[in-house]
């Protein structure tokens, strides 16, 4: 007799999410919750609002938050898919500690004792700064805060730094460089207001979608747009003018856009005379960046550069936004200084609709720069070097300042360093290296040459396969805290569930070990808005003050803007209002910008030019993302991007497996036929790990002052390998 089959209902109550299959409306969502959580997406630097459903403990759905003034509801395909992570099948439950077999679940008086061991024995041997540690910029700030603290006082090593280097520290430099302090000049609400936007290096619609909406506002009122982009991203297909610039010729490009404004007298000298310093030496620099020398070396027509100068002319009101597409490369400081030389140069900043800024990528990642997580940084944004700042810091930690290490290494540097045998333990918070750092090889022999390996990660990330003990940490809605959006709005993370199995908050796991290398009293808090209380206190009075903010104060005005130096005071929601920068003296600061080809430039044995960069399904290494169907389903693997004409060439057509070639190594994956890419240039999105890697190939040269790698531009050569079927 046929037994049967189980109904859907019946698999669903039997194996629960470990099906891997989500039932119409989402995992248990036709349960009622037992409570609305108000949050935010755990993603990209919009930090869209949203309430997550709770049932039993677990988070099984959302419902739109339409009171939270930045999305107003909305949200892109990740944020509505956020949710499956919680109960993904994948999520680790319990510490994990490698043994010859592979790894065992352990308890976690077993794994921390085991890390304790591991950082007294790499310190006694080789010295404080032999032990590292790598922390993310998704995190909260009061992680962001507690990282840097356990780095310079638990373990006294210089060597912490964070994943925001392959993101934001560019435009950030060079915001401290003109400005004198790092953060967006406006709020996002300004983007309607004004009359032209110029976007360049940012594919608004897939990294940071819900912005798009503020896009469409500005053009519903009139206003005209521009895109710089060596794609023609789904943003720019909608620009008034779309300036298609060759891979690493951005600052030319800019200075040309420059040289046109001045020719024709189109800047504004009251401003320039008034608030700013050392308009003659841009002015020196740009002089010979002629609409026909620029074209040369940007690759856009001269009458296109003539033609964006005119429409920022003509606006009364411009904003000007950036993002990896021009900040990733070794002159990355460079090309962001170039675009705010224009913006000074014009006057256009310090107004309603008039203004500047990066677009930030990572959840965090204006939170995540500021709080002392980066290797020359203390919290309030302050300088590791500056005595002044040391000592501040120390007061507040209770510690003295010759205690307090210096300036340690950035991160692709800090693996340089594993590489070369001074660095052997390292602990990671939410970094995934194997796939986010360039070249990938050098990563893998920097991971196995390591003593002792420890990383906290919600999921086994394919770092934490080298890792020597796993530590089943937090998802953002497991854990209390606050973020800072890319507009310099903290707002409130809420705890929605506790921490699945015997995983813990990734703050309790950090403090754990400190309390266990003997740092109880430094270390005493009992949940994260102590930390937060404390993060106030010490940026007080430093460049990031967020003094006058608190749990409570957040919640009440959904966001607050920093500075917010006092209690009474209402937050900054737009800076240099009245011309007034942060510099000391009170002006902004011109930096003249030559152009300088990338560090590997096309050849003739590497003539194309490879760019990587997001899709909009996938976030950074994947980690969440790659593991949430829906989100596999719409981009299912990298594909490379590449132009009819650069197809042609080498007989490729969609779907033909294609191995591209670089002088570091190669990754062969599908072609896709596209007209939107110059033709010069190919593109592979970066969010997978091994064979399908983009970053196999790319060059890991650094800017100079970032420290940012060149992700942006390498030299490589095309072979197809296999027709497609
Ligand atoms: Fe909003 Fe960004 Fe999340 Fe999309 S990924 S929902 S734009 S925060």
């Amino acid at each position: 007799m046929a037994i049967p089959p189980l109904s859907e209902q019946e698999l669903i109550q039997q194996y629960g999410p470990h099906l891997n299959y989500e039932p119409p409306g989402g995992w248990l969502a036709e349960h009622e919750p037992d409570r609305l959580v108000k949050t935010h997406c755990c993603f990209c630097g919009v930090q869209c609002g949203i309430q997550l459903k709770v049932h039993n403990e677990k988070v099984v759905g959302f419902e739109p938050w339409e009171d939270f003034p930045v999305n107003q509801g909305k949200l892109c395909p990740k944020g509505v898919k956020r949710y499956l992570q919680n109960n993904h099948p994948d999520r680790l439950l319990h510490p994990l500690i490698r043994t010859d077999n592979g790894f065992r679940e352990a308890d976690w008086d077993d794994a921390l004792s085991l890390v304790v061991e591991h950082i007294q024995r790499i310190q006694a041997t080789y010295g404080k700064d032999a032990f590292a540690v790598l922390s993310g910029a998704s995190v909260t700030n009061e992680k962001a805060y507690l990282m840097g603290k356990f780095a310079r006082v638990a373990l006294q090593t210089a060597n912490i730094d964070y994943n925001g280097r392959l993101c934001m520290v560019s435009a950030g430099a060079a915001n401290k460089m003109a400005f004198g302090i790092d953060r967006v000049a406006n709020p996002w609400s300004d983007i309607p207001l004004t009359q032209l936007v110029l976007v360049t290096g940012s594919n608004i619609g897939e990294c940071f979608p819900i912005l798009t909406d503020y896009l469409w506002r500005a053009r519903d009122n009139g206003a005209k747009f521009i895109a710089i982009d060596p794609r023609m991203t789904p943003i720019a297909r909608t620009a008034d003018l779309f300036l298609p610039v060759r891979p690493g010729r951005d600052s030319a490009l800019m200075n040309g856009i420059l040289h046109v404004l001045i020719e024709h007298d189109w800047i504004d000298h009251d401003f320039i005379d008034a608030h700013t310093k050392g308009f003659e030496s841009v002015q020196k620099a740009v002089a010979e960046y002629t609409p026909q020398m620029t074209a040369e070396i940007s690759g856009v027509p001269a009458a296109s550069i003539v033609r964006a100068a005119e429409m920022w002319a003509e606006a009364e009101k411009s904003m000007l936004l950036h993002a990896r597409g021009i900040e990733h490369h070794t002159k990355g400081v460079e090309n962001v200084l170039s675009c705010i030389n224009l913006v000074l140069a014009t006057g256009r900043i310090g107004q309603p609709g008039c203004g500047y800024g990066t677009i930030t990528g990572q959840g965090n990642g204006q939170g995540g720069r500021e709080h002392g997580q980066r290797c020359n940084q203390l919290p309030g944004g302050r300088d590791i070097e500056n005595p002044q700042h040391r000592e501040e810091i120390a007061r507040t930690w209770k510690v003295n300042e010759s205690e307090l290490p210096h300036v340690g290494l950035t991160a692709v540097e800090l693996m340089d360093a594993v590489n070369a045998g001074q660095i052997k333990g390292l602990l990671s918070l939410s970094f995934n290296p194997l796939v986010s750092l360039p070249d990938t090889k050098l990563t893998r022999a920097a991971l196995e040459k390591l003593e002792f390996y420890a990383a906290i990660d919600p999921f086994m990330s394919e770092t934490a396969h080298y890792a020597d003990v796993v530590l089943a940490g937090s998802l953002q809605e497991e854990d209390e805290g606050t973020v800072t959006n890319g507009e310099g709005r903290v707002v409130r993370i809420r705890r929605a569930v506790p921490p699945p199995g015997n995983a813990r908050a990734d703050w309790e796991i950090i403090v754990d070990i400190a309390h266990r290398l003997g740092k109880e009293l430094l270390f005493p808090y009992a949940e994260p808005e102590d930390l937060f209380r404390e993060l106030c206190r010490a940026s007080a009075g430093g460049p990031v003050d967020y003094a006058g903010l608190n749990y409570t104060k957040i919640e009440q005005h959904n966001g607050v803007f920093w500075p917010c130096p006092s209690r009474e005071h209402p937050g900054t929601p737009r800076l240099f209002e009245g011309g007034e920068f942060a510099h000391p003296d009170g002006k902004a600061q011109f930096h003249p910008v030559t152009y300088r080809p990338p560090d590997e430039d096309v050849d003739a044995t590497y003539p194309i030019i490879m760019t990587s960069g997001r899709v909009v399904s996938q976030y950074l290494s994947g980690t969440q993302t790659r593991r949430i169907g829906p989100l596999v389903d719409q981009y299912p693997g990298p594909q490379i991007e590449l132009h009819p004409r650069l197809a042609e060439q080498h007989d490729i057509q969609s779907g033909d497996m294609v191995c591209v070639e670089s002088r570091r190594s190669s990754v062969t994956l599908p072609a896709l036929v596209v007209r939107t890419i110059r033709p010069d240039t190919i593109f592979i999105p970066y969010h997978w790990p091994g064979e399908q890697a983009a970053n196999r190939v790319t060059n890991r040269a650094l800017d100079p002052i970032s420290k940012i790698p060149e992700f942006k531009v390498c030299a490589v050569r095309l072979r197809k390998v296999k027709a497609g079927v």
